[in-house]
């Protein structure tokens, strides 16, 4: 490590040469708003109805049999959103529970403690105290009942450590409805929605999602060619891929798609027989995270922008090579530098790709000119979205 940092807004650090490259594409202002943006939660929660098994209007009423406050997307038929409610005051607590990063930023928005994500429970917290949730920057997340003693935390592995009663933002716990238990919706941002559209999946076509797990974006490509394509889901880590697995099964799309675990950095070498052959591939490639919200602290460094780049570059040398020409590749991160986005589609056409325009409303266009009218961008401070970027790429004829 080692070199300056800049801390844009709390909790977000950025060491000196990343601000410095950041500054080429936005004002002072607008890097403290969308570093800003970031630490919340977008306004509108996403999920996307499976239209294998319900239709969005149904999923809707039966919703709001519930009482649960849900709306249509203006845009995307699948797409329903829920009211994110907040900033909410948090009451200060006498004892304190320190959580882990991750824990912390679901405590902030809403859910349980769960044993694992415990750090620490501050001495002489007992079962039934009132106490403060606190993320390790010493952030306040939530007020709740603990629901274990202190000196118990070490012994059990799972359960709820502390029961959320206030916490920053809030709403409904989406992954303990029913309906996502019968597998009526998936959550996924309005953003990551747009991508199986751009791909645009047709029956009988040979797609393959190089970077597939847990699942969101193919599940939803699933859903577009109602099972009726040849889907290939590759994905590095195996556990992961269990994860998917799992999803996938919930949402009733097993044996509508073939896993393998693959680094597909070297797929052209290790499934020869897609080579040439594959109409549309997806790179969702493993990137800098920097729109993803809501985070309470992070840092990042211009090194790590790099190395990413270059490492999705390994992606999109293979895509060319599994495509048969005229086929169509379709690139999205949730990160904003341009090295990890619009750079790297440069790249691709150094390769003889040609990225195309697509149009997505109210998406933003390229942050660098020759792509300004061709692809898309989301951003936590003008769409009140994850951070975002999507583009369409042809290998010609
Ligand atoms: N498309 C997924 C999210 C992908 S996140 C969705 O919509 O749900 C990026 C994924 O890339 C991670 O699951 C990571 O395991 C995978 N990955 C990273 N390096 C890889 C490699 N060399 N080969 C294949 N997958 C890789």
């Amino acid at each position: 490590m080692g070199g300056r940092e800049i801390e844009v807004v709390r909790g977000h650090r950025i060491d000196y040469q990343l601000y410095k490259y950041l500054l080429q594409y936005f004002s002072e202002g607008g890097l403290e708003s969308l570093f800003n943006a970031v630490r919340r939660p977008p306004g509108r929660y996403y999920v996307r109805a499976n239209t294998l098994r319900i239709n969005p209007g149904d999923l809707i009423n039966r919703l709001r049999e519930r009482n649960i406050d849900v709306y249509p997307d203006e845009h995307l038929n699948e797409a329903l959103w829920i009211p994110v409610k907040g900033p909410n005051r948090i009451p200060s607590a006498r004892k304190i529970v320190i959580a882990d990063k991750r824990a912390a930023e679901s405590v902030y928005m809403g859910a349980n403690l769960y044993v694992p994500g415990v750090v620490r429970f501050e001495n002489g917290v007992k079962r039934g105290d009132e106490v403060n949730v606190i993320a390790p920057n010493g952030e306040i997340v939530a007020l709740g009942i603990a629901e274990v003693d202190g000196d118990e935390v070490g012994r059990v592995s799972n359960g709820v450590a502390v029961r959320t009663l206030i916490s920053t933002y809030s709403l409904p716990k989406v992954r303990e409805m029913p309906e996502y238990e019968l597998g009526l919706f998936y959550d996924q941002s309005l953003p990551a929605q747009w991508v199986a559209h751009v791909l645009d999946p047709r029956p009988g076509e040979v797609v393959v999602d190089m970077n597939a797990a847990p699942g969101g974006k193919l599940s939803h490509v699933i859903q577009l060619t109602a099972g009726k394509a040849v889907i290939y889901a590759f994905d590095r880590s195996p556990g992961k891929v269990r994860e998917m697995d799992t999803i996938l099964g919930r949402l009733g799309m097993a044996g509508l798609y073939r896993t393998e675990v693959r680094d597909t950095r070297y797929l052209d070498i290790d499934k020869p027989e897609l080579v040439g052959l594959v109409d549309k591939v997806l790179i969702d490639p493993p990137c800098t995270d920097m729109g993803v919200r809501p985070r309470l602290f992070d840092v990042k460094t211009m090194d790590l922008v790099k190395s990413m780049s270059e490492y999705q570059r390994q992606f999109i040398r293979v895509a060319w090579k599994l495509l048969k020409p005229g086929g169509v590749l379709v690139y999205s991160t949730c990160t904003i530098p341009p090295l990890e986005n619009e750079d790297n589609m440069a790249y691709a056409e150094s390769l003889g790709f040609r990225v195309v325009d697509i149009s997505i409303p109210n998406a933003s266009g390229g942050l660098v000119d020759r792509y300004r009218d061709s692809v898309a961008r989301f951003y936590p401070h003008v769409q009140d979205t994850p951070g975002f970027f999507i583009a369409k790429l042809i290998k010609p004829m």
